[in-house]
């Protein structure tokens, strides 16, 4: 079926008009269309929850949402799922749950597909990316004359390493063989906290917690979360998610938008984050339910845009401390900047630039933090290091968004220049080449993968052209 439209992504910054729209119904149809767009260009579609610009392309878009079959075998005594590259997250973990097992990690939502979902290094918190797990899988690609596509199996080397967290660039992927590991439960807590070192300090009891910087109190709570020493829900966890739906996932969010998006009030926005959030959380209250309710939330009931930062673990408490600070001076015209930052400005010749953002942004949504393991994929987030990585997100709900891309670029550049900071590819993605050469030591090896599996260059478009120089 081929049809054209306008295409648009979950955060509705991202809008084009591909030449044809292709939804293939087997492997013998996908093969014919890439051999149809041999000599133009494609670009694959999932659930289009990318805000960077990696669906764009104005000659064929193919949907794979035909491919969601699910198979579970075992490789090696080791339970294994081959799912199909299309099948939403959300049907994964449906279909592994009903069998008692699950995925090895979730991100905060299940609405991606599990092709698009690993194409970006997708993560939770506390485990590594979904990337990091991949198996193998079956890509549809070009031979090496650039002229025959085929279907081959990734299965090892630098070519899995590459295709795990591939950003769509090497084909189109068929199919993606994870491991399962048995359903378990997630023990949940909030604790508020005056500062960053003290919510690490939680991190030894609680691997699985997720933390925030709250806006205008400048204070950390964390969401204290470790594996249940058994598979029971606790007495009140329905009555938990009912007040997490309906306090946080709406309650909150509502909030959120009335007073920045329609009122655009920065009083009622103070108000909000320094007196009524914190009488919306019960540190006391103890929860323990099944891993996929606990560890994903209904963050996409309201539209927004997000950038999220990769820093190493050394140096999440010196960039917490600079970003708390950047975003104060963002929201408050008077605000003085900390000695430490003004030197770290300095250092990277900034000092005159940050004046710009001046009063420009009120900060609106808690700052996450999430922890993730270091994997040895070519180019995901987490990707070349030895330590364990901290995701720092920083959200939007107001439009016009040009504040706040001008704050999110300069957090991009400065952070990248001082703390060797990474942007994840599936989120806004303001950072030219030049930063994205220096952070990505295997890149080159993942260009020359590239290469082999796509001698033409049909997969690439502007984004990977541009930023990969591919
Ligand atoms: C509300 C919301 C919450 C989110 N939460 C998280 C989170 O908790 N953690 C996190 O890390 N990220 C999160 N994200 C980001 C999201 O997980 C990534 O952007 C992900 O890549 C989106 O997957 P998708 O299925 O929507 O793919 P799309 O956005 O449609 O595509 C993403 C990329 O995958 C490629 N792709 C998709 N299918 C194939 C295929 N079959 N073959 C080859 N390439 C393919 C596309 O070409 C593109 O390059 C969130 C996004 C939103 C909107």
């Amino acid at each position: 079926m081929d049809k054209t439209s306008e295409i648009s992504n979950f955060g509705r910054n991202v809008r084009f008009t591909p030449g044809k729209i292709c939804v293939p119904r087997s492997e013998t149809e996908l093969l014919t269309i890439l051999r149809d767009h041999r000599h133009g260009h494609v670009r694959v579609i999932a659930s289009r929850h990318a805000w960077s610009s990696l669906i764009e392309t104005d000659d064929a878009l193919i949907d794979m949402r035909h491919f969601c079959q699910i198979r579970i075998h075992e490789i090696n005594g080791q339970s294994c799922v081959t799912v199909g590259a299309g099948c939403p997250l959300k049907m994964l973990l449906k279909f592994l749950n009903e069998r008692g097992l699950t995925t090895p990690s979730v991100g905060l939502i299940t609405e991606q597909t599990v092709a698009g979902a690993t194409a970006t290094g997708t993560h939770g918190s506390g485990k590594h990316s979904l990337s990091h797990y991949v198996v193998s899988l079956r890509i549809a690609c070009f031979d090496e004359s650039g002229e025959e596509p085929r279907i081959v199996s990734v299965t090892e080397g630098f070519e899995l390493r590459a295709a795990r967290c591939s950003l769509g660039c090497l084909g189109v992927v068929v199919d993606v063989t994870l491991p399962c590991i048995p359903q378990y439960y997630v023990r949940e807590k909030m604790t508020p906290k005056g500062t960053i070192e003290k919510v690490l300090a939680l991190e030894a009891n609680s691997p699985l917690q997720q933390f925030f910087l709250v806006p205008h109190s400048w204070t950390y709570f964390a969401q204290e979360r470790s594996v249940a020493p058994e598979n029971h829900r606790s007495g009140f966890a329905a009555v938990y998610r009912v007040y997490w739906f309906l306090s946080l996932d709406v309650g909150l969010h509502l909030l959120i938008v009335c007073f920045a998006a329609w009122l655009r009030s920065r009083p009622l926005i103070r108000l909000l984050f320094r007196r009524i959030v914190p009488c919306t959380i019960f540190p006391r209250w103890v929860v323990v339910d099944r891993s996929d309710r606990q560890l994903v939330m209904k963050h996409e009931l309201f539209r927004h845009l997000e950038q999220e930062l990769f820093v190493r673990r050394s140096d999440v408490i010196a960039a917490s401390h600079f970003v708390a600070d950047i975003l104060r001076l963002a929201d408050d015209p008077k605000h003085e900047l900390q000695p430490d930052t003004v030197g770290r400005l300095k250092t990277i010749g900034s000092l005159k630039a940050v004046e710009s953002l001046r009063g420009t942004f009120t900060p609106h949504y808690p700052i996450c933090f999430r922890r993730i393991l270091p994997d040895d994929t070519l180019i995901s987030m987490a990707s070349g290091s030895d330590e364990d990585w901290y995701s720092i997100s920083f959200l939007t709900y107001v439009e016009p968004r040009d504040d706040f891309f001008r704050l999110a670029t300069f957090l991009a550049d400065s952070m990248s220049r001082l703390f060797e900071a990474r942007v994840h590819w599936g989120k806004w993605f303001p950072l030219e080449a030049d930063h994205i050469d220096r952070q990505y030591p295997a890149m080159e090896t993942f260009r020359e993968v590239c290469r082999r599996f796509d001698p033409r260059g049909v997969f690439r478009n502007r984004f990977v052209r541009e930023k990969l120089r591919l």
